[in-house]
């Protein structure tokens, strides 16, 4: 899939759409989602034109994809949920429903999570 430059997180890259931010630097945006699964739910993105996971690991310089996860870690502990616990989810490609074509992270916490996916279990 080639990428959209105006999906709704380049859009906000941009700074034409807004966002309730919690940290920006040149390279990684993170905001809070706008429909929340959790008391912190923040999407974490680098402002890369990535479609998604695969797209990022596949084509970003690994010092791009290591600072990216650097950056995680220190939002998790600025949003302090590095102590009780968070998850951490990417959405690649139509069997995941990734809705928004550019690459994030979900950051989740300050609750109980439950199941890693939600429904039944799968039996092979
Ligand atoms: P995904 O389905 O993994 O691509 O996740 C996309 C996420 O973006 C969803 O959790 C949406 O709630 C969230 N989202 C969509 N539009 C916005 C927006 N304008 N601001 C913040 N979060 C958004």
């Amino acid at each position: 899939m080639s990428y959209d430059p105006d999906n709704i997180f380049a859009r906000i890259i941009r700074g034409e759409l807004p966002a309730k931010k919690v940290y920006e630097d040149d390279d990684v945006l993170a905001f809070h989602d706008i429909h929340p699964s959790a008391p912190v739910h923040v999407l974490v993105l680098p402002k890369q034109k990535y479609v998604s996971f695969d797209d990022f690991a596949a084509k970003a310089k690994p010092e791009v994809v290591a600072n990216f996860f650097k950056r995680v870690q220190e939002i998790a502990k600025k949003l302090g949920v590095h102590k009780t616990g968070y998850r951490l989810i990417s959405n690649h490609g139509s069997d995941a429903m990734q809705t928004v074509p550019h690459f994030h992270m979900h950051l989740l916490g300050q609750r109980m999570m439950g199941p890693l996916v939600a429904g039944d279990t799968y039996h092979r």
